[in-house]
């Protein structure tokens, strides 16, 4: 019998600011979704129980009021890889670099 990975990630609070930043024995739980203008994708929004405050998927990561898809990103960090400038990967996915 072939055991599955366990590929669940631990959640832990982005916020600087919160007493249990980063911390891994903070409970997170999941929070509603939301619908962004660039995205067909929803967002997951997060509770941060020690700290008693809301936080998206994307919140306080660099992806944050970017104005692209999920798809986008992952192609944009692919063409990257492969060593593709910003300018060259602007002009593969028509967005401003
Ligand atoms: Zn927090």
């Amino acid at each position: 019998m072939q055991n599955t990975a366990n590929t669940a990630l631990t959640f832990f609070c982005p916020r600087k600011s919160c007493k249990c930043y980063q911390s891994t024995e903070n409970k997170i739980t999941k929070d509603g979704v939301y619908i962004t203008k660039s995205d067909f994708e929803p967002r997951q929004m997060f509770y941060c129980n020690g700290g008693k405050h809301r936080f998206s998927e994307t919140g306080y990561s660099d992806l944050f009021g970017k104005h692209g898809s999920f798809k986008e990103y992952e192609q944009t960090a692919k063409l990257n890889s492969y060593g593709l400038g910003t300018d060259a990967i602007a002009d593969v996915l028509q967005k401003d670099r």
